[in-house]
């Protein structure tokens, strides 16, 4: 392709409203371009970078044994209805109605539309197992749409579900797309991490993220230093601390905490340590109110409450109810007195005589006892592990590491197939609903996570494999006839060799293709400048490292080649 036929504008200044590196540098580099919240136009840069990944993604799904489909953005409400997610899914799912008022929905994953499909079709044992996938666009009303294609509302994603006819021949697909994943990830060139993932209602620990790390990663994982353990923090148990609790020995006491909200004021002001004090944290569990409570240096797990209380969704109060529900203040709520379920984490239960709340503005109580100064109605591992913890699996070290989720694997069970009677006609001669797996990958995510990891202060330094084009030809002098015949040269030479090439061929100053050769992140570079040429060489960089090679104007298109093909196998 040639630069002067390429529609992309690249941008000088640092886009305003762009927090994240991988945003900025897509937009600068012409890829991307938001057309309202979470929702963007894929220009033909981020087209094409968009477009390897979902090649690779493609390659190793049918090279799994998965069979491609296309499944509608648009989803009549009645299979939600039949699987219950209508009502559960909560308001990530945009729902309309059409012009016979007959309510539908833009599809944020296709379990029901999939089952849907199987389930008229496959009577017998036979004819599984199935694998199905799509490359499609989905939409979730995203609460917080954000960092470009990271957080979109509408995205492209490779959804698949696997049909099996029981619980081991599930396990062999998902084990095969466990492997897939890693493939893919692999030949992208990312660094990655598969951990275990929280499986909500379902259960069971077979949930896996795939984890692209990075410390602007949304997500946080507990790996251990000694063993495999890796997990979401969402996920990571804590292991439950040993040894009786102390005898309580002190009285109740108020005592006057003036204008203290934080654990930190409190326990400066009190001057004791934060492992003295237990938080009271208001929540609203599908919309009725509890109370959580976890040690001062300890923080609450919004999944592992959510999943202690079989909640579709649990959230932090705001202000105006935890003032209605504890009498005071954010800051001042406590456990003593309080109506309501009281929820406590494993650690507070081994605590004696502790600070909490007085349920009063500007009071905390003392020598609070679990037990004798209230009741709680759950006692349970409700707090995020943190370094201090030892690995669940081994005791060993814990490391926290953050990462971007750009993959899920998930065992369903029969979830959607007893719900919506998908069954067959086992070997014996019973009927039975069959046993499924989903598993999506995020195609505009994993770009974007691919540039946080790859990139420097001039730009984007894309891995060969998912490079939209893996050489550019950049003509110094381009109105110098020579350098100009040499440049188109080595262009057609390139793109015979079957190589994804570009050429620089606009009338602008060196300095300015320069800097959008390092923008756009072009693996590899090969200048074409006049004093090199009378020698009868061209220069031959790499993105990525800072010096350059004079190469011969007769091999440098085998020279390009044979870094291209070593970079894009690898
Ligand atoms: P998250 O926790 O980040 O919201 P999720 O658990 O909701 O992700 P899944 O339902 O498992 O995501 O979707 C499969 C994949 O789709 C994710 O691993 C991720 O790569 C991608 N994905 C999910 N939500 C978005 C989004 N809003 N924008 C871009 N990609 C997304
Ligand atoms: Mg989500």
């Amino acid at each position: 392709m040639r630069c002067s036929n390429l529609y992309l504008p690249t941008l000088k200044e640092t886009p305003a409203d762009a927090e994240i590196v991988s945003h900025r540098l897509m937009l600068r580099a012409g890829m991307i371009r938001k057309v309202a919240a979470g929702i963007y136009n894929l220009l033909p840069y981020g087209l094409a970078a968009v477009r390897r990944v979902e090649n690779v993604v493609r390659e190793e799904m049918n090279r799994a044994g998965a069979q491609e489909i296309m499944m509608p953005a648009v989803q009549p409400a009645e299979l939600w209805e039949e699987s219950g997610r209508w009502e559960h899914y909560g308001r990530e799912l945009l729902r309309f109605v059409d012009r016979h008022n007959h309510p539908f929905c833009l599809g944020p994953t296709h379990e029901e539309v999939v089952t849907a499909l199987v389930r008229g079709e496959v009577r017998s044992y036979r004819q599984l197992p199935v694998n199905l996938y799509q490359i499609q666009t989905k939409f979730r009303d995203e609460i917080r749409p954000r960092f470009g294609l990271m957080r979109g509302r509408e995205f492209i994603m490779k959804d698949g579900y696997s049909f099996d006819v029981d619980d081991d021949a599930a396990a062999e697909s998902y084990r095969r797309m466990y492997e897939a994943y890693g493939r893919v990830f692999e030949r992208l060139g990312l660094g990655f991490r598969a951990v275990e993932a929280d499986t909500g209602a379902i259960g069971g620990s077979f949930s896996h993220e795939f984890m692209v790390l990075a410390d602007t990663g949304e997500d946080e994982i507990a790996v251990c230093r000694a063993c495999d353990y890796a997990a979401n923090i969402e996920k990571a148990e804590v292991k439950a601390e040993d040894g009786p609790r102390p005898t309580a020995a002190e009285e109740v006491r108020e005592v006057h905490t003036p204008g203290m909200h934080t654990v930190a004021e409190v326990c400066d002001f009190l001057k004791i340590d934060p492992t003295r004090l237990v938080k009271t944290i208001i929540l609203l569990a599908d919309e009725s109110p509890v109370a959580a409570l976890v040690r001062g240096d300890h923080e609450l797990n919004l999944v592992k409450i959510r999943n202690l209380l079989g909640a579709v969704e649990v959230e932090l109060a705001d202000p105006s109810t935890v003032e209605r529900v504890s009498g005071a203040a954010v800051g001042f709520a406590g456990p003593v007195g309080l109506d309501g379920p009281i929820h406590v984490d494993a650690a507070v239960a081994l605590m004696a005589d502790f600070v909490t709340g007085a349920n009063q503005d500007d009071y905390h109580l003392t020598g609070v006892n679990l037990g004798r100064d209230f009741k709680a109605m759950k006692v349970a591992d409700i707090r995020a592990i943190t370094a201090l913890d030892s690995c669940p699996r081994c005791g060993g070290e814990i490391e926290i590491t953050r990462g971007i989720e750009v993959g899920h694997i998930f065992r369903l069970g029969t979830k959607y197939s007893t719900a919506m009677g998908a069954n067959f006609t086992a070997e014996d001669g019973e009927e039975k609903p069959m046993v499924m797996g989903c598993y999506g990958i995020g195609i505009g995510r994993t770009v974007a996570a691919s540039i946080e990891q790859n990139h420097d202060e001039n730009g984007i330094i894309f891995p060969l494999p998912m490079a939209p084009y893996q050489v550019v030809v950049l003509p110094v002098a381009a109105r110098d006839e020579e350098v100009r015949r040499a440049a188109e040269e080595l262009y057609h030479g390139l793109s015979a060799a079957g190589l994804d090439a570009l050429l620089d061929d606009r009338d602008l100053r060196a300095g300015v293709k320069f800097k959008d050769a390092d923008l756009l992140g072009v693996p590899l570079r090969l200048t074409v400048g006049q004093k090199a040429l009378a020698q009868g060489k061209v220069e031959l960089k790499k993105r990525a490292e800072k010096d350059f090679t004079l190469v011969a104007r007769g091999e440098a298109v085998a020279a390009v080649a044979e870094l291209a093909t070593a970079g894009r196998t690898a």
